[in-house]
């Protein structure tokens, strides 16, 4: 990986702003959206004119090549060498160094040094994706949406849920991918769990199927649902079918209303007011959606308490479902761009009219 150029200067700027004088960056996601360094330690120490990089020996060769960037490679104790760097008033990541951490590093670095928290610029940084990285989401959210396409060739009925799910990760692997997350395959009145595990059970006909997945590409997450219905056009009931189409309906009012200026919170309402109106508002127990790329949650997060304000270039999922317990569920999700008009691209192509599956 090329080292993404700006970004250090980009978070530099961050820091002359606020009331110290360098950043510690410690998260390892946030270290990799810096360099392109993706080995599991690192540290990256930034502040107008001067971007440092520390790792061990481990990386030596690795580090030498991360352009634009000052490196240190410490020996010995890892957090004494990074106490050994610091000087001034130092921010480093709240949100991520553990309490002990913390404290072994004002000890190390000793009375001269202050050292406070001031976490979260990487992330907000991250929100917004460069032309690069939406190309890389792109890519992850074609895999899979391939891999749905196959999926639907194959059938579901007489399948367990593991069998499904087992194909899709072995697929992603094939072409040279990881999951995002491990999937989700929920049938029948396992749908009703939004965060159901694939089992044992073997799909029947006449039954709504829930898939969320998502690949890792080049470090990049993509994510995706479909509900799909099994057996013959037809077959399924009212209710189920009724749910379906009450959520597709949340889906696409969510994507009507996802633009630049919009807040998490008023996405997220636009949609579960048609769910509320149909009766199932208490059936939909979860955010709207989240922020997608180098993790697969990371911010922006629409939701009923979200106070993002959402920005051209972000990466945003619209995922509204419908739970009924004991019975079934409904979820679909696709995975945008957000404009300064609404939804600049839609990286989700599977069709979403309900589609009934062998
Ligand atoms: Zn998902
Ligand atoms: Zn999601």
């Amino acid at each position: 990986m090329s080292e993404p150029a700006g970004r250090a200067d980009r978070l530099a700027a961050r820091v002359a702003e606020r009331e110290i004088d360098r950043l510690l960056v410690t998260n390892l996601v946030n270290v990799a959206w810096l360099t392109g360094f993706t080995g599991t330690n690192g540290a990256c120490l930034v502040e107008p004119g001067r971007h440092l990089f520390l790792t061990d020996f481990r990386y030596a060769e690795r580090a030498a090549e991360i352009e634009g960037w000052e490196v240190e490679i410490v020996t010995g104790e890892w957090l004494k060498g990074v106490a050994a760097a610091l000087a001034g008033r130092v921010g480093v990541e709240d949100g991520h160094v553990t309490l002990r951490d913390y404290g072994r590093l004002r000890e190390l670095a000793g009375d001269e040094v202050e050292v406070v928290p001031a976490g979260g610029d990487v992330e907000d940084l991250r929100r917004v994706k460069d032309p690069a990285e939406i190309e890389a989401v792109a890519a992850a959210a074609e895999l899979t949406d391939s891999i749905y396409l196959e999926l639907i060739e194959r059938g579901l009925t007489g399948r367990t849920e593991e069998e499904v799910a087992r194909y899709a990760v072995a697929r992603m692997r094939e072409m040279g991918a990881e999951p995002s997350f491990p999937p989700i395959v929920a049938s029948g009145p396992n749908g009703a769990s939004p965060h159901a595990e694939p089992g044992p059970r073997e799909i029947g006909l006449g039954e709504l199927v829930t898939i969320d997945m998502g690949s890792r590409l080049d470090g990049y997450c993509s994510d995706c649902t479909r509900t799909f219905a099994t057996g013959p056009e037809g077959g399924l009931d009212d209710r189920a079918g009724g749910i379906y189409e009450v959520t597709l309906a949340a889906n696409l009012a969510g994507l009507e209303a996802t633009r630049a200026g919009a807040l998490g919170s008023e996405v997220d309402a636009v949609a579960r007011k048609l769910i509320a109106d149909a009766g199932h508002g208490d059936r939909f127990g979860h955010g709207l959606g989240h922020g997608v790329g180098l993790e697969i949650h990371e911010a922006p997060r629409l939701g009923p308490r979200s106070e993002d304000e959402l920005r051209t270039g972000e990466i945003v999922t619209v995922e509204p479902g419908i739970y009924l317990p004991g019975e079934t569920g409904v979820r679909i999700e696709d995975m945008v761009v957000v404009g300064a008009e609404g939804v600049a691209r839609n990286f989700s192509t599977v069709p979403k009219a309900l589609t009934f599956v062998a």
